[in-house]
Order: C-alpha cells, then structure tokens, then sequence
C-alpha cells in the first residue's frame, strides 16, 4: 500500500537529523500494511533504516566465561530464528543456552509466512507495540534491555518490559531510535518454559507466557498478549520485597491472584477479536499454572492438575533435558 503522505524518502539511522512529521522505516510491513505510522500518525518523510549496517547478532564474551546476545534493531525474524538452529552459537555448546530454545517458538508464534520474516525487523516488532508482538515476548522474557539513541545522539538502556506502554504505546520519545537488545547471560543459561494459546490454530496470539527458572526455588513469569503490556512476576517458595518485580508465592491461587491484580492495575485483560478479557485471563491462569508445574516441580503447591500439560499449538523443544 502506499503511504499517501509522505513526501521523501531517505536512507538515515541518525536521530540527530530527526524533524517532526518523520518516521523510522525498517522492514515497512507495519508502515505499508496500514498505509500509515500507527504509533504517531501520517508520516511525511520516512527514515529508512535498513541500510545502517548494524551486525544483526552480536555475541559478548563476559568475564565469568559466560556469553550475553546483542541483538540489532534491524535483526530480521527470519536471522533471529536461524540462530535456534545454530550448532556452537557464540562458540559455545548449544546445550550450555537453554534460554535460546524461546526463539523458534516466539517467531512461529508470528501470524506471517516467510515472506514477512524475511522483512520483518525485531525492533519494528517491539516499536510497534502489539499485545501480540512475540519479539516484545520474548525480549521481556529474557529480560532484555532496548539501547535506544536519542535524538542528541546518547544513547540510553530501558527494560523491553518497561518500553511498552499499550498497544501501539511506547516510552520512545520523538525522534528516538531503538539501536538493539541486550540479552543478559544468565538468561540464556536458564531454564526457560514456553506457553501460548490462540482462538485459532496459528492464529494471532491471545495469551503468550514465558517462564525462567532464575534459582533452585523461583521463576520469573512474564504475561504477554492477554495483557496490553508485558507484566513480569517472580514466583518464589519464600516471597520478598525484591526491586521492582512483584514477588508472589509458588502456589497456583496465589499467583492467579496476584496476576489479576497486575492486571486490573492496567485497566484489564486485553479486548479485542482473538479473544475476550474473560478467555484470556482463564487462559492465561491456566498456562501460568502449567509453566509453575514445569520449572517448579516438587515446590509450586495448588497445580497438581497442570503437571505434564501443554496447553496451546505451540511447542517448546528442549535442546535440554
Ligand atoms: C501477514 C502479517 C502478519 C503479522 N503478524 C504479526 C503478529 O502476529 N504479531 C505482531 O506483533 N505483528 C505482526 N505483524 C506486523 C509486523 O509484521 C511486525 O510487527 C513486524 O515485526 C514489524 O517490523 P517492521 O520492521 O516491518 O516494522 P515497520 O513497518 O518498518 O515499522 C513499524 C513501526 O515501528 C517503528 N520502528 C521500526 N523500527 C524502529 C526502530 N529501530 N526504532 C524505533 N522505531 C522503529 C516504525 O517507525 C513504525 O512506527 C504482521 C504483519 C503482517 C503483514
């Protein structure tokens, strides 16, 4: 489709040369399947990003032996999803990155086909700011810090969690540019549960949720899609103040309370025709009790009837017993 307003279009990841009415282009099939900007309206210039030359994967070798993930802006979901398959990625035994057996069901939980993934960039999935971006889902899973360069040129760090306000909502201020991801080590190196469910077979995601085991006795939750943000919860046998992420104890009512509350604080389960509040918010308790089940065995009470279970179309493969 075209994009009737705009006037110009020019090759620039320089948010210094930024003026008002712009907007960033990356793989356009946002920007050109609705014939608009829908995070800031009718653009008349479009900043065409892709020809940056930023490397799409980036392995940092840390000082403990470990390896953290750089993902580019401009990575395409296509690229990101080859890494699922890669033999030694960053060097390292692919058994030693359990965290990376989230890629392949995160990118088929895309409603597209090839063709959108080979265009399709991860940070025009995570600017966009669907309930159902799976990139925003798997990003907060991990963890994930956004690198976005401002418009002076600096360059500051946010949670990919945090960045997303709402649907087709972000913290992205005028003119600022995500540079990429920074996916922390340790969630590479643990053990990660997958769930997500959809009204119809591949179809649009209406509850996706991403657990870490992140200690012997916790987990660390993170509830996309049913939500209009992502909400992060850590499930603990003994439950503390802990930073800013609300901790709950490992028990089925316990946790569904607490998520309803999250919720409810957002203004409720996201509405719209892949499901509704009601079904989401079943749905997500009931894939949330399975993830406690999995990677909390033997100390998550009250989910006795989710053990072995996998609800949704979706499957994780364990690259780890
Ligand atoms: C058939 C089809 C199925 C789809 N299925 C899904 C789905 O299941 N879930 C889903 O979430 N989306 C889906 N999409 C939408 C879209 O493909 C994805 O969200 C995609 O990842 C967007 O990336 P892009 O590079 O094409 O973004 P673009 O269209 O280039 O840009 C989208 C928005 O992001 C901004 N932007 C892009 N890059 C940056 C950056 N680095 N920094 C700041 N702002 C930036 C742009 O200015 C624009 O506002 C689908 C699209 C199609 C056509």
């Amino acid at each position: 489709m075209d994009v009737t307003s705009v006037d110009e279009v020019l090759l620039c990841a320089d948010p210094r040369r930024w003026r008002p009415g712009d907007s960033w282009l990356a793989g356009g099939t946002v920007t050109f399947s609705y014939g608009t900007d829908i995070t800031r309206g009718a653009p008349t210039r479009l900043l065409d990003i892709t020809g940056a030359g930023w490397p799409p994967l980036v392995w940092h070798h840390e000082d403990d032996g470990t390896v953290s993930l750089e993902i580019a802006a401009t990575c395409r979901i296509a690229e990101l999803r080859a890494l699922a398959v890669e033999a030694e990625p960053g060097g390292m035994p692919r058994s030693s990155l359990p965290g990376l057996d989230l890629i392949a069901p995160a990118c088929d939980a895309f409603v597209a086909s090839w063709k959108i993934w080979n265009v399709s960039t991860v940070g025009g999935n995570v600017a966009t700011a669907l309930p159902a971006g799976p990139m925003i889902s798997l990003l907060s899973g991990w963890d994930a810090v956004a690198l976005v360069r401002r418009r002076d040129g600096s360059l500051r760090r946010t949670p990919v969690a945090e960045l997303i306000l709402g649907p087709a909502r972000t913290r992205l201020g005028d003119g600022e540019l995500i540079r990429g991801f920074h996916v922390p080590a340790a969630s590479l190196r643990e053990r990660p549960a997958f769930r997500r469910i959809s009204l119809t077979e591949r179809g649009r995601s209406a509850a996706l949720l991403i657990g870490r085991r992140i200690s012997d006795t916790a987990l660390r939750l993170t509830v996309t899609a049913s939500t209009v943000h992502p909400v992060v919860l850590d499930v603990m046998s003994e439950p503390h103040a802990r930073g800013g992420t609300r901790t709950v104890r490992a028990d089925g009512s316990a946790w569904r309370v607490a998520i309803d509350r999250a919720v409810s604080r957002t203004g409720g389960w996201y509405d719209d025709i892949h499901g509704s509040p009601a079904w989401r918010r079943a749905m997500t308790h009931r894939l949330g009790d399975e993830i406690l089940a999995e990677l909390l065995p033997g100390i998550a009470t009250g989910v006795d009837a989710a053990r072995g279970r996998t609800t949704g179309d979706l499957r994780m493969e364990r690259s780890t017993r």
